[in-house]
């Protein structure tokens, strides 16, 4: 497992994370076209009176999809309730949660691809028709009663938007999908964090945790956190790049972002795949590491950053990769090449 990675995307027990959560749209940085159309459809509904469509935000852990339903919220003037998709069980769990909706409250579901798919089909008519079908009692006594619920916004999160249903996936009017940070957005957020905790923190520090942040601000934030223990024991403060190179390196966060676990993935690949293909299941058993953590957490930012290829016949190590890791890439003939091809977005 990933649990306790300095890098992982995933949030951890407990973290302090409430406090550096942007509470307004404006406050919110990067992701500017979502950001943009989102403010124009809260607007509308409020001008309307009306709920806000139904809204599916996908993109990988700690990019701020909990934050913006919970904005999306705070704007419409709303009530918000979260729930996720593992945690709902029974349709009656879901039942008591529609059944208890203010008019145009917000139901936040993370993960929601990992749904049930029988409390799915509990979930279509009550976000088409703002109606509950439930079967009371079992056996000859059974019967199906019909609740009607107020309207709401069922904004849904997902890391896996290719793992949605069909059915589920169209009836959300307003899909978004999130992409990694910029540097420069990151940054921003690295200088929010610091004013947040009352840290000293120099322009070229800023840049320097930003840097290596794998495009994820919830990473961004916790480096930011790591960063300062670091400055505060050693007494090394204002926090300048080189105070934090120093904590980065000392917490295995590379140059790029990649962690320990990054670099044992590519390796993996590299020394006992001769760099690919290699199934992502081959890939699990060889690490002792859960098909989805591999998906979710640890592949997304590779594939961004070019140092890995996802193809039909798996996963394959691209020449920057190899790099990265000081080795010198394989030459491959043209037929190997042509074998490979890009994977189809099937999922994802
Ligand atoms: P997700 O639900 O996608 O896993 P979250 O919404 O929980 O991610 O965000 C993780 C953390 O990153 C939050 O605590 C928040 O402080 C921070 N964060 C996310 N997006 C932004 C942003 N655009 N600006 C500033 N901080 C952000």
């Amino acid at each position: 497992m990933s649990g306790g990675r300095v890098v992982d995307g995933e949030a951890a027990a407990g973290d302090v994370e409430s406090h550096l959560r942007p509470q307004t749209l404006d406050a919110f940085i990067g992701q500017r076209e979502a950001c943009a159309n989102l403010r124009v459809f809260v607007e509308a509904a409020r001008a309307r009176g009306e709920a806000l469509d139904h809204v599916l935000l996908s993109g990988p852990p700690g990019l701020g999809k909990t934050t913006l339903a919970q904005i999306v919220a705070r704007e419409m003037g709303v009530g918000f309730r979260a729930t996720s998709g593992p945690i709902i069980a029974k349709a009656g769990d879901l039942a008591a949660l529609l059944t208890n909706l203010e008019p145009n409250d917000v139901l936040f579901i993370d993960e929601i691809h990992r749904l049930n798919p029988a409390i799915e089909e509990v979930l279509y008519p009550a976000m088409e028709d703002f109606q509950l079908d439930l079967i009371i009692g079992e056996g000859p006594a059974a019967r199906s009663v019909r609740i009607d619920l107020s309207r709401f916004t069922l904004v849904g999160a997902t890391t896996r938007s290719g793992l949605l249903t069909t059915p589920l996936r169209e009836r959300f009017g307003i899909p978004l999908r999130l992409a990694f940070y910029q540097p420069a957005e990151l940054e921003r957020i690295v200088r929010r964090g610091a004013r947040v905790l009352g840290l000293d923190l120099t322009a070229d520090g800023a840049a320097e945790i930003a840097r290596r942040s794998r495009g994820t601000p919830r990473v961004a934030n916790r480096l930011l956190r790591r960063v300062r223990d670091f400055a505060a024991v050693a007494g090394t403060l204002p926090v300048t790049a080189a105070v934090a190179d120093a904590a980065l390196n000392r917490l295995g966060v590379d140059a790029v972002g990649l962690d320990a676990m990054d670099r044992r993935y590519m390796r993996c690949i590299a020394d006992h795949y001769g760099g690919g293909p290699v199934g992502v299941e081959t890939l699990a058993a060889a690490l002792s590491e859960q098909r989805d953590t591999i998906e979710e957490v640890i592949e997304p930012y590779l594939l961004q950053q070019g140092l890995l290829q996802r193809t039909p016949r798996g996963r394959v190590l691209s020449p920057a990769g190899f790099r990265h890791l000081g080795l010198a890439p394989p030459r491959r003939t043209a037929d190997q090449l042509n074998l490979l091809g890009d994977e189809d977005a099937a999922d994802d």
